[in-house]
């Protein structure tokens, strides 16, 4: 395995950030670990932490070449960026160079290897599946952290999509960040550092990673490298994609993705009228469902085998009757949980087929203007210039803020339908 860091597609300043980060933390573990003496201030790791500095409150870059071994780490960071721009690919990473027992990252030892593959007892990973985190969730998860890392090196808590925590559940985290234990290191990822995504007193105590949307070269590269992707496609797949690694990996490798992408890209030539405007917003949010329902439906029936073998669904000794009425409300608490994962799943199949569909818009405007900026959807480049001819710039630009005027509602909760067949009207009227 390459170094842990190799995945982090295009962020070389944040590497580097994090890269002088854990080798301050190896130097504090050395500390801690090397025998105290009358004279040495740091004789134990409690101390050692606290010359932990505190990058928000001063706003300045620390300097590892200071001489204080704390200096570059800090208990709580925010890794911010797009989607797709590598925000949990980072904290994992990150979290794996202080895990690493060889030097700060190595992607061979046990500690980076078992961090990177989500087996590591001392690395935590908060996947919220619903639409938010609650509160229960994340006091357990606090509780946990602060229990002496069994690894001897450090907790780790990663929250994936900190903007979902609930406000309670923002107050369990704020509270254990403000007074950490000496050992525990929160890692939150979220789109900005925005109010509306981070609460302004989560990030006052937190040092904030940002990074950018990683160039299309940067990410064909990878494709290449990492996953034996033909050099042609990876570079198609990276434009197509907008700079989300992820997704360009599934266009490049998963057939299905490509023709999801394909039908929504045949929306604009398809509205012809009232009524394929309706038609075309049914099989969007059909295919967004079906795709959501493929999605999840290998865990729901994964999870619900576990639960009902955890139960001894079956069962008719004794005791067996009180274990069903119990039994009941775990099977309800569990289909609640897979609910509100499917509707999230829901809700980002069609948040890409809109990225899509406004990258097409996006197309066409740039075309109208005679932008010197290569076409987002090279297979479709033909279709949008077609669209900047007949619409012209102003015509271009109304339509790609419908799509992005959908993509909003939608977040801000308007049911989907509704959002989408506002959307296409617009689309078709122009
Ligand atoms: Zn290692």
């Amino acid at each position: 395995m390459a170094d842990v860091f190799a995945d982090l597609v295009g962020q070389d300043e944040a590497v580097a950030t994090l890269r002088r980060a854990a080798t301050s933390a190896a130097a504090l573990l050395r500390a801690a670990a090397a025998p105290a003496r009358p004279d040495d201030p740091y004789d134990d790791l409690d101390a050692l932490a606290e010359e932990f500095d505190e990058p928000a409150l001063s706003g300045a870059e620390p300097d590892v070449a200071g001489g204080d071994p704390g200096a570059g780490m800090t208990h709580a960071w925010i890794f911010t960026g797009p989607p797709g721009s590598g925000r949990s690919v980072a904290a994992r990473a990150f979290a794996a160079a202080l895990q690493c027992v060889h030097g700060t990252g190595c992607g061979t030892c046990p500690g980076c290897h078992t961090t990177m593959t989500g087996t590591h007892a001392d690395v935590r990973l908060v996947v919220p599946e619903g639409l938010s985190i609650g509160v229960n969730e994340m006091r357990a998860l606090v509780l946990r952290a602060a229990s002496t890392p069994s690894g001897g090196r450090w907790q780790i808590v990663i929250i994936e999509d900190a903007d979902r925590l609930t406000e309670a559940a923002g107050n369990a985290l704020l509270k254990a960040i403000e007074e950490p234990p000496p050992r525990t290191v929160f890692l939150l990822c979220a789109p900005s550092t925005h109010p509306e995504d981070v609460s302004v007193t989560i990030r006052s105590r937190c040092r904030v990673v940002p990074l950018r949307q990683p160039p299309a070269g940067a990410v064909a590269e990878v494709l290449v490298r990492r996953d034996g992707v033909a050099p042609d496609v990876a570079g198609w797949a990276a434009a197509a994609a907008q700079g989300h690694v992820g997704r360009a990996r599934r266009l490049a490798r998963d057939p299905e993705a490509r023709q999801r992408r394909d039908a929504v890209l045949a929306v604009p030539r398809r509205l012809t009228g009232v009524g394929a405007a309706f038609d075309a917003a049914s099989a969007l949010i059909e295919a967004a469902e079906a795709e959501a329902a493929a999605s999840v439906a290998e865990i729901d029936e994964a999870e619900r085998t576990a639960l009902q073998t955890a139960l001894g669904a079956g069962g008719t000794g004794r005791g067996a009757a009180g274990a069903m009425r119990g039994a009941a409300g775990q099977l309800k608490d569990l289909e609640k949980r897979q609910k509100s994962r499917a509707t999230r799943a829901q809700r980002d199949a069609l948040d890409r087929a809109l990225v899509d569909l406004a990258g097409f818009y996006r197309d066409a405007l740039t075309m109208a203007l005679r932008a010197p900026v290569a076409a987002v959807h090279t297979d479709t480049a033909a279709l949008a210039e077609a669209g900047a001819q007949k619409w012209d710039a102003e015509g271009a630009l109304r339509r790609l803020e419908a799509v992005l005027e959908c993509r909003a509602a939608i977040e801000a909760n308007v049911k989907p339908r509704i959002a989408v067949e506002a959307m296409m009207l617009a689309l078709w009227r122009g």
